[in-house]
């Protein structure tokens, strides 16, 4: 009998799985919502990302000049980022701006535990959602915010640059940098993204 509640328990606790099992802990109910979007959305573009790994522009644009070795380094990297999204064993808890480590963070990561903190200015970034080609996202994006901070615990990348214009920097002068650094995943990330949703555009454009 006790073995039967502990499976119909399971069950239920099964069933009452969102499709993203990511828990979202301290989090405000429309906090709540926008990250199970923003994780659907950073899934989406991780794996366009690591199939976008390649010698072309965009790749020296965010890595610098090409290389086979590079580039391999790369697509590891964004698979990984891509295999723990898919996971959905993602920790996630959004702190208030009273919390020290928020003063000038959108977002942080616990590599031991793997916790990933949301700041209140991560829900102040734009979303690739309504990105548009041009649109100026030199801080980022949300789902590019997180997929940076998974790069952190997944693949130990470091902060070399902070912005777009920085990375861009960064990849002319260090390659060697840049295919450690998490803002050049998340800004690589979001490039492919955007050419993407205007090349999906150019096909169909609105009625
Ligand atoms: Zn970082």
């Amino acid at each position: 009998m006790f073995r039967r509640i502990a499976i119909l328990l399971l069950l239920v606790g099964i069933w009452a799985t969102p499709s993203l099992a990511q828990t979202a802990a301290r989090c405000a109910p429309y906090q709540e919502q926008s990250v199970a979007t923003d994780l659907e959305i950073a899934t989406r573009m991780a794996a366009s990302a690591a199939a976008a790994v390649g010698d072309t522009e965009t790749f020296a644009t965010w890595f610098g000049t090409y290389t086979d070795r590079n580039a391999e380094q790369v697509r590891a990297v964004l698979k990984q980022v891509h295999a723990k999204l898919l996971s959905q064993r993602l920790a996630l808890t959004c702190a208030t701006k009273s919390d020290q480590t928020c003063q000038e963070a959108f977002a942080w990561v616990f590599p031991a535990s793997g916790v990933i903190r949301l700041c209140p200015d991560y829900f102040f970034l734009p979303s690739m959602e309504r990105a548009h080609a041009g649109e100026d996202i030199n801080l980022g994006s949300r789902e590019g915010a997180l997929i940076h901070e998974i790069s952190h615990a997944v693949s130990g990348t470091d902060d070399d640059c902070i912005t777009w214009a920085d990375c861009r920097t960064l990849a002319r002068r260090s390659p060697a940098t840049a295919i450690l650094s998490a803002n050049s995943y998340e800004s690589f990330a979001e490039d492919v993204m955007l050419q993407l949703m205007a090349a999906a555009e150019t096909v169909a454009p609105p009625m």
